[in-house]
């Protein structure tokens, strides 16, 4: 079942893609495993699959040494500066920065680790008072802020758009993150690049990459639903 619904994903990326003129090798697939077994894991690893993100440190942790060391982790939930040091050796990128506190504990422990880590910074595109994640206008004076930070490079940004029956509603917001990407791109700003937009779940990533998404986080229709949504 995991394999047929990897395909079908394939074929609607694949689609989406073509429609807005971009290539498949410029979306990447998060498969967004969180609460699931590392079976189902393992099946979609079978499948071709390799970039997992979950959104829990402890989750991370207890799946990274019972599967493959060739799969990329990403980190796509709400973190707490105790935990960071646990990422170090496993994520390949920490989607989810939205404070100078958090960047400054990410960099400190890069930089004890040898290491640089990728970190995407979350907008909070659409302004839920029940979501993480900055402001439009407070993305560019936090970026200023961390960007001299050793340890970390930033390379995009990232959304959790609302959820929705109609994918449409949220082309807005995936439209407004790319403008303020290709805004903060212009202020060329060191140790800042705008490469990645990763936005776009079960629900609207077809939207997503009509709009320019870089990375997909998807769950739901790889996986089936989860038993209880975190
Ligand atoms: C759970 C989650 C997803 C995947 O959501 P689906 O609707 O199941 O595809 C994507 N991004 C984040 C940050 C998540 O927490």
């Amino acid at each position: 079942m995991i394999a047929d619904n990897i395909r079908s994903m394939e074929d609607r990326i694949q689609k989406a893609c073509e429609r807005s003129g971009r290539k498949r090798d410029d979306v990447t697939l998060i498969c967004v495993t969180k609460t699931m077994p590392v079976e189902d894991l393992q099946q979609a690893y079978d499948a071709g699959q390799r970039s997992f993100g979950e959104n829990r440190v402890q989750e991370i942790n207890d799946k990274f040494p019972k599967l493959p060391d060739d799969i990329r982790w990403h980190m796509i939930g709400h973190l707490q500066t105790n935990k960071v040091k646990y990422l170090m050796d496993k994520a390949v990128m920490i989607h989810s920065v939205d404070s100078a506190h958090l960047a400054k504990a990410i960099s400190k422990e890069a930089v004890k680790a040898g290491r640089v880590m990728d970190i995407l910074l979350e907008v909070n595109a659409a302004g839920e008072e029940s979501k993480f994640g900055l402001g439009y206008e407070e993305v560019l004076p936090l970026i200023r802020e961390i960007a001299p930070l050793p340890g970390i490079h930033i390379c995009g940004l990232m959304t959790v758009a609302p959820y929705t029956d109609d994918p449409e509603t949220n082309r807005v917001f995936f439209k407004n993150l790319r403008k303020l990407a290709v805004d903060i791109e212009g202020q060329s700003i060191d140790n800042v690049s705008m490469t990645v937009l990763s936005m776009g779940m079960t629900g609207d990533f077809e939207v997503a990459i009509e709009e320019g998404a870089t990375h997909i986080r998807v769950g739901t229709a790889i996986f089936g639903k989860r038993n209880y949504d975190i």
